[in-house]
């Protein structure tokens, strides 16, 4: 009986993988990988059969009964397969059904975390996500219900919206309605971790207008204290060539 490795690929360059991450994939028989993963990734795993279960054309039930199935017979038949997921396994990853599916199969699984889009466009745009004193907290939200319909929320000081990019209008509007006042920072980011990544600044009033420039692109909306840019320090390099961050 085989095992399972959930692996989080990251948000786009395949050096943003964990270590860990990579030499499990080195050792995989079998991998079946999302679409967002970036191509090269399969350099990492040049042993191994790959399977591309990210491709649209199917119904999404009959799709995610299929990779279950394809997982579970696998996984009997070839040892150590590999779940590739884009960011993190275990954010809006569907996770929960694989995990069901290897479960009732009586196959052992394992997680391997990997960064989440959020991150990688906080990083990208070094706008930490928490604040000293304005930003505590921190919430991850689909912008997208199981019914399609557009949902937005304030939960928490730093608001992470995905599955947005395509709504940006009427995430504006939602904002607006649950209580974000209309000169919120919100920062836009569209293919974070990609060497063809896209950042925009709007405020909840504005934020229709960023529709355009990320149109078709995986996209992340922050909103709120995490949104806001950061006051940097000046930095200042050593000679060592180290850049360090004086306090103001
Ligand atoms: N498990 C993934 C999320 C999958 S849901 C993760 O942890 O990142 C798919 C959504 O994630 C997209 O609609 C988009 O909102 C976001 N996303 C994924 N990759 C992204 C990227 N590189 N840049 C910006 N948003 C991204």
């Amino acid at each position: 009986m085989g095992r399972v490795f959930f692996i989080g690929a990251g948000p786009g360059a395949a050096d943003l993988i964990t270590l860990r991450g990579a030499r499990l994939l080195g050792e995989a028989r079998v991998v079946l990988a999302d679409a967002l993963a970036d191509a090269s990734l399969r350099d990492l795993a040049p042993q191994a059969q790959w399977i591309d279960v990210g491709k649209r054309g199917f119904e999404d039930s009959t799709r995610q009964a299929t990779i279950n199935a394809l997982l579970v017979r696998h996984a009997r038949e070839a040892g150590i397969v590999v779940r590739l997921k884009g960011g993190d396994p275990s954010v809006f990853g569907r996770l929960e059904e694989e995990l069901a599916a290897l479960a009732e199969a009586g196959i052992e699984c394992t997680v391997v975390p990997g960064v989440t889009a959020a991150l990688a466009a906080a990083a990208a745009t070094q706008r930490p996500l928490t604040r000293r004193g304005t930003g505590r907290s921190v919430s991850f939200t689909t912008a997208m219900t199981r019914s399609g319909a557009l949902h937005a929320a304030r939960t928490a000081d730093t608001e992470v919206f995905y599955m947005a990019g395509r709504q940006l209008a009427a995430l504006a509007q939602q904002l607006a309605a649950v209580g974000w006042e209309a000169d919120t920072a919100v920062s836009v980011v569209s293919r974070a971790g990609w060497p063809d990544q896209l950042h925009s600044d709007h405020t909840v009033a504005t934020l229709p207008e960023a529709a355009l420039l990320h149109a078709g692109r995986p996209t992340v909306v922050t909103v709120g204290a995490g949104a806001a840019t950061a006051l940097h320090a000046p930095r200042v390099d050593t000679p060592q060539g180290r850049v360090e961050t004086l306090k103001p």
